[in-house]
């Protein structure tokens, strides 16, 4: 039976031990016992199917893969202990020397360091491409490449990918299409229904939530998953704790409830910020001023809960706006319950240097804003007093 999302995340992928427990068993443990050395011998074998090692595999987070892969409709997934290792391990379990890799060029920091800084270092071409330069991903691949890996909407700006053009020029490349979807969430984008072969997620943002864990997870088919991928993770180790498998597993039930509340709060936030004169641009794909509006509708079914805004004083106007807000945070990290901002110039994306912040549009003004779930009037009125002092302190300098 195949249930709606809000259904499916609350029941879907559950094992109930014999006990009959309402909620999911945390199984912490890091082994499993055997009934004989025959069953052990079988298990190793493949011809018998028993936990043998939470490395390989746990109950709980066999429930929490079983319940990502039903939301997202893919054939398998498998958990990781941070995004960070779902991205390493769907790339290095892919590539091997003398490959070449086409990314967009608008990618997660660490991601972008994997890409130009890793990469190379083990023989691997790679090639960037504006988010939304058709002409650019085109050209790129024209020639034979092995991966393509890209983020829409992007990090900080929000800029889009075309997935079914990227993914038809792709494979026609012979490259596998890997989507990073932290930003739209798997419920307001499903890549795979656009042409992408694997999905990964940083489940520490909308996923959890709640600022409580790490966790990845890595989503595509079945014969990739258990044949590239789950050997690659097996034995390398990037493994979930099966307590945090479990806390994801409560951040599920309630994910729709979170993403559609913030994101209607999101939607609201960036028309207040684009209509105020200490603004001079908001970045907001569900806005009809967003410069890729259009294909951003056509993909996602929301604009979700990230706002990107640049204040017209530059660095100087987005310190003084940040530090004075006194409700919503300042963080480098997204998808929370808090509202938190972040100054990705001189954060999340100072390490790239100023002329690749320049191509991106990351100027000194620019700030991102992740919405919350905390009162929309309470959020309106932070940003506006905030506003507010740093013209104030602006005017009298
Ligand atoms: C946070 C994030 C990651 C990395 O996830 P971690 O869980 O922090 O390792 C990758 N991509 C995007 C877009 C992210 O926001």
């Amino acid at each position: 039976m195949v249930y709606r999302p809000s259904t499916t995340l609350i029941h879907g992928g559950v094992d109930r031990t014999p006990f009959g427990e309402t909620s999911e068993a945390v199984f912490l443990t890091s082994g499993f016992v055997y009934d004989s050395a025959e069953q052990a011998e079988a298990t190793f074998a493949g011809t018998a199917t028993h936990y043998q090692y939470s490395r390989f595999g746990n109950p709980t987070v066999t429930a929490f893969e079983r319940r990502m892969a039903l939301l997202e409709g893919a054939e398998a997934c498998r958990a990781t202990a941070t995004g960070m290792a779902a991205v390493n391990a769907a790339m290095l379990s892919h590539l091997r020397t003398g490959d070449r890799v086409v990314a967009s060029r608008a990618l997660f920091g660490s991601c972008h360091w994997i890409v130009s800084s890793l990469l190379p270092k083990l023989g691997i071409a790679h090639e960037f491409v504006d988010a939304g330069d058709a002409a650019g991903w085109r050209r790129a691949l024209g020639t034979p490449a092995q991966l393509v890996l890209l983020e829409t909407p992007s990090n900080p700006m929000l800029d889009i990918v075309d997935l079914a053009m990227v993914a038809e020029l792709a494979h026609a490349a012979g490259a596998l299409v890997v989507v990073d979807n932290v930003f739209a969430t798997p419920l307001l984008q499903r890549p795979l229904e656009h042409g992408a072969d694997v999905v990964v997620y940083s489940a520490t943002k909308h996923i959890d939530g709640q600022g409580r864990v790490l966790g990845g997870a890595v989503l595509g088919r079945k014969a990739w998953i258990e044949e590239v991928l789950q050997p690659f993770i097996r034995n390398t180790g990037p493994s979930m704790s099966p307590f945090n498998a479990w806390t994801l597993l409560k951040g599920m039930e309630t994910l729709p409830l979170r993403v559609h509340a913030a994101t209607r709060t999101a939607a609201s936030l960036a028309d207040f910020l684009a209509d105020h004169p200490q603004i001079a641009r908001v970045w907001y794909p569900a806005r009809a001023d967003h410069p890729q509006h259009a294909l951003a509708m056509r993909q996602m079914t929301a604009g979700g809960t990230l706002v990107t805004f640049e204040l017209a004083g530059g660095k100087a106007a987005a310190f003084r706006f940040c530090n004075a807000l006194g409700l919503v945070a300042i963080s480098n990290n997204l998808g929370d319950s808090r509202s938190m901002v972040t100054h990705p110039a001189t954060t999340t994306h100072m390490r790239i240097g100023t002329d690749e912040r320049a191509r991106l549009g990351i100027t000194d003004g620019v700030v991102r804003l992740s919405v919350g779930l905390e009162d929309v009037a309470d959020l309106t009125e932070d940003l506006g007093r905030a506003l507010d002092a740093s013209a104030l302190r602006h005017a009298a300098e």
